[in-house]
């Protein structure tokens, strides 16, 4: 069974052209602007020789076409991408693109289904990769230089889709990241238990035990077992709804948001700091005590009322847990 995330692999071969790659790092990924290149016989190939090649500022960190994901320049180094004199990347995300975005390009030879596959995938791993939402932080070359630039709208929308179709397909990936890729029913090997096949599937045994409705652990080879419990595209959880927030309601969490699964709050957590994006609150990766912002936002949400404290039992908590078993925050 093939997983989403080892759907394609992505190849590193770097140009060595110090105009178009001086090899200054970046300050950190916070967003991604999405291009096409606008030329119907370049491939990502192509585009490596040219911008190994050019004498003049301009080239993108990776070019996808419809066999390839190639990245010219490392994710960590700038590349020239998007005019610096513009001043809508500022507004939108604080920085200069070139300065904390990764640009990505689109090419137009060969089959455009092929390549627009690869293209969503890569920006959901770069979403993956970089901790972005893939509804707030990826933004559209014309969006930024609208004025001069139409892409990659000018290559998607001739191709049928729009803007939001994209988003939502990158999505679409994002959400399934981690799970099996078109095929949610595993047929069981001799020498398979519950346990191994969970443990295979980033799954816990209760999970695939409620998945399967099976009441004890014994499975035969050739059963049939279903492991896909994603229909909101989520996982559902299969937690106590007791109120506190112990290790188990934390793994379901970490797997809810796609962090690792390890059961506690590091500081600073990444699931905390998913959360916290989710919530629209400050991201620091921190529940601050004793009235903690995201809490207050948590208690808003979930209609429960609104202190800001997680109380032992806590009231939010037992909705967090009911939710999570349903696998819709
Ligand atoms: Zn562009």
């Amino acid at each position: 069974m093939s997983k989403v995330k080892n759907k394609y692999s992505i190849e590193r071969r770097y140009i060595t052209n110090a105009i178009a790659r001086p090899q200054v790092k970046n300050l950190g990924v916070e967003f991604i602007v999405a291009h096409e290149t606008a030329n119907n016989q370049a491939d990502a190939n192509a585009h490596y020789n040219y911008f190994n090649t050019i004498t003049f500022s301009a080239s993108a960190h990776t070019f996808i076409d419809d066999t390839t994901i190639l990245e010219i320049i490392p994710l960590d180094e700038k590349a020239w991408h998007v005019r610096y004199d513009t001043p809508i990347d500022n507004r939108l995300y604080g920085d200069d693109a070139n300065d904390v975005a990764i640009g990505t390009e689109l090419c137009r030879t060969g089959s455009f289904n092929q390549a627009y596959d690869r293209y969503i995938w890569y920006h959901a791993y770069l979403c993956k990769t970089f901790r972005l939402n893939p509804m707030r932080h990826i933004v559209a070359h014309s969006t930024l230089d609208p004025s001069r630039r139409s892409d990659p709208e000018s290559w998607l929308e001739p191709n049928g889709v729009s803007w939001e179709q994209f988003i939502n397909d990158v999505k679409r990936y994002y959400d399934d990241w981690d799970t099996e890729f078109d095929n949610d029913v595993y047929i069981v090997k001799s020498g398979d238990t519950l346990w191994s096949i969970a443990e295979d599937n980033d799954m816990t045994v209760d999970e695939l035990k409620a998945l399967n409705n099976l009441n004890d652990h014994l499975i035969y080879p050739g059963d049939q077992l279903v492991l896909n419990p994603f229909s909101t595209g989520k996982p559902k959880a299969n937690l106590k709804v007791d109120g506190y927030l112990g290790p188990n309601t934390i793994k379901a969490l970490q797997r809810y948001f796609g962090t690792p699964v390890d059961g506690y709050f590091s500081k600073p957590s990444l699931v905390i700091k998913a959360m916290q994006e989710w919530l629209g609150t400050p991201v620091d990766g921190y529940i601050s005590e004793p009235r903690s912002l995201m809490v207050e936002a948590l208690q808003r949400r979930f209609g429960t009322p609104v202190d800001g404290f997680i109380s032992k039992p806590s009231l939010v908590i037992k909705e967090l847990q009911r939710r999570l078993n349903r696998g819709e925050l």
